[in-house]
């Protein structure tokens, strides 16, 4: 059961208060309608009465999908004790369990996870991806402005380096990322545990401490 309560909020436009539905638990296969507002951000767009402005407000909300068997924390604090609590039974039965700690990181997660293939693998090919654009001369990191999951088809996972309003695509077989973390398992494994942040930042930090101890 997806679950909203009504708060007050002040636009940060006109500083007039209103009022708001915001959602703290959002049941993806009982509201397909609100996965779809969570993927396209609508749940956290918010428009002012008053001044009619619009505007981005991300809240901490917990989102679980039962078809998929994941639940994502969003964030920008670690889980409470309360949810930390479910991981045991939630693992047990097979559940993937995340923080996400933006918006853009949130809609992500959902569409790999969706798609019923490793958040770390993903990381990990848009990591590839980051290297061999900048290796291949077609950008440097500072101009980098975004790199995106975009799809796994068939077995190739897509992803998009974006370079302002030029892309990218890189298409990487899933048999290639595998091998890949075969080669060094220890150093990809996560646990649900404390519903881990597995982003970009993430895999640096793993290629930092492993560089650091070399
Ligand atoms: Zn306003």
């Amino acid at each position: 059961m997806s679950n909203s309560r009504i708060v007050k909020y002040t636009c940060p436009y006109c500083k007039r208060g209103f009022d708001v539905e915001i959602w703290d638990t959002v049941t993806a296969s009982s509201d397909p309608d609100l996965r779809d507002r969570c993927v396209s951000g609508d749940v956290f767009r918010l428009s002012c009465p008053h001044c009619k402005e619009e505007f981005m407000v991300q809240y901490p909300l917990v989102y679980i999908d039962e078809d998929h068997k994941f639940v994502l924390w969003l964030s920008e604090k670690e889980a409470p004790v309360s949810l930390k609590q479910t991981t045991k039974p939630l693992t047990e039965r097979g559940y993937v369990l995340r923080r996400c700690a933006t918006l853009k990181e949130f809609c992500e997660k959902i569409q790999i996870l969706e798609d019923g293939v490793s958040d770390v693998m993903a990381e990990l090919a848009k990591y590839d991806s980051f290297i061999e654009f900048t290796d291949n001369g077609k950008g440097t990191p500072e101009e980098i402005t975004a790199v995106e999951y975009q799809r796994t088809e068939n077995g190739i996972m897509k992803i998009t380096v974006r370079c302002g309003d030029k892309g990218m695509s890189f298409l990487i077989p899933l048999t290639m990322l595998e091998e890949e973390i075969a080669q060094n398992p220890e150093l990809y494994e996560v646990s649900n545990d404390i519903f881990p942040l597995i982003n970009s930042e993430w895999i640096m930090s793993l290629y930092q401490e492993a560089d650091g101890t070399a």
